[in-house]
């Protein structure tokens, strides 16, 4: 059984103090047990108030990225090291507004994997096709290569430390969602991948989360099924209520 995990991905939203009233009362909501994971994943800029605030809860913190090299002179980045140092236990990597904004390429961000798990970071890993790659019927196709690049030179057993996130980038904050059998269809073929290459075990084993204007009222459709391992949350994570939601649903 795999345990169901929702991560709020807060892009650069919330000033300090408005992000540490939106921690304290997800920690206040959460209790002291959960029968699902949880992680807040809010800018560098929060990384350590938010790791503070959830020293005696379950909830768990994650960055949005860390960057490509290890530790030099590469103003304004941010390096795993310094990321886990906070007691950070999660990053998101290969985020569609990465890949969009700031041309983030597969090889690039497999390399990040790498560096992520290398210090001890559990990764989230996104993946998604856009509108145009799924209106002409190369949806798997995308998913599956972006998959076979990124997780490229990872071991198996490093797999169970890797969660993927399914997002198709047309479902990203536009208010679209992609249907049940749109969302199950893709979950079961990143999931075969994954048996093919790394064995039945490791298809059984990793988790696979859905992303793409998840919120309360699409939550419950969605958590069903059997393949979908939990959400990742964008702007319905911004909003204590709302997550809490959705963390409802998957239960
Ligand atoms: C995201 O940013 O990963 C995301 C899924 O955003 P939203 O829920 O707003 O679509």
């Amino acid at each position: 059984m795999r345990k169901k995990f929702v991560a709020g991905n807060w892009k650069m939203f919330k000033t300090i103090p408005e992000g540490r009233e939106l921690v304290k009362a997800i920690v206040k909501k959460t209790g002291k047990k959960t029968d699902v994971d949880i992680a807040i994943c809010p800018s560098f800029a929060h990384l350590p108030m938010a790791v503070e605030l959830t020293k005696n809860s379950p909830v768990m913190i994650g960055a949005q990225d860390v960057s490509v090299r290890e530790e030099g002179a590469f103003t304004g980045e941010v390096s795993a090291s310094m990321v886990k140092s906070l007691d950070v236990t999660h990053v998101i990597l290969g985020h569609s507004e990465r890949r969009h904004f700031w041309h983030e390429r597969d090889w690039l961000i497999s390399k990040k994997i790498r560096i992520a798990l290398r210090h001890g970071l559990d990764v989230i890993y996104c993946v998604g096709e856009n509108l145009v790659e799924r209106e002409i019927g190369l949806t798997n196709e995308v998913v599956l290569s972006q998959i076979e690049l990124g997780l490229r030179n990872i071991a198996g057993e490093a797999l169970p430390r890797i969660t993927i996130a399914y997002e198709p980038v047309w479902a990203i904050g536009t208010g679209k969602t992609a249907t049940p059998k749109q969302a199950a269809d893709v979950h079961k073929s990143i999931r075969s991948w994954i048996a093919d290459f790394y064995g039945k075990d490791m298809g059984d084993t990793v988790r696979i989360i859905y992303g793409g204007s998840v919120k309360p009222e699409n939550a419950d459709k969605l958590m069903k099924l059997p393949d979908i391992d939990g959400a990742l949350v964008g702007g319905a994570c911004l909003e204590a209520d709302s997550f809490m939601a959705i963390i409802a649903a998957a239960k």
